[in-house]
């Protein structure tokens, strides 16, 4: 994958909100921030104008992002991306393999099942914290 070279970051240009509402940025004056007219994230411009970094607390991400000249191009989306999707899926493929099994077994299905309960408790921060990605 050719890693495509930022363009500097404009502070007097307008600039669209890589948020997925179609905010637009506007410049904070005195800042080297934007603020969106949508989501109403704040969008700072860091590493030499090549970069925005969305200031936000409900996020526990550091999202950023690289201006190509035409888009926002994603930092480390990948890995928000992929890795708590993948998660979901994993628990999902868990929950039907031994729902079944614990819904048969007797004495020694309810150390299966309190042994699923406990997964799906270790699971339950990843799925608020993914509901939380996505909704910024
Ligand atoms: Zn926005």
């Amino acid at each position: 994958m050719p890693a495509e070279k930022g363009v500097k970051i404009d502070l007097s240009s307008e600039y669209p909100c890589p948020c997925r509402r179609a905010g637009r940025l506007n410049p904070i004056a005195l800042t080297e921030a934007f603020g969106c007219d949508r989501c109403q994230h704040i969008f700072i411009v860091q590493d030499n104008y090549q970069q925005l970094q969305q200031i936000s607390g409900a996020s526990p991400y550091k999202r950023g992002w690289r201006w190509n000249g035409r888009r926002w191009l994603p930092l480390h989306s990948r890995w928000g991306e992929l890795f708590l999707p993948m998660m979901l899926g994993i628990t999902i493929v868990l929950i039907a393999v031994w729902l079944p099994l614990i819904l048969q077994a007797s004495v020694e299905g309810t150390v299966l099942f309190w042994v699923l309960v406990a997964v799906l408790l270790a699971l339950l921060p990843a799925l608020i914290v993914w509901l939380a990605y996505w909704r910024s």
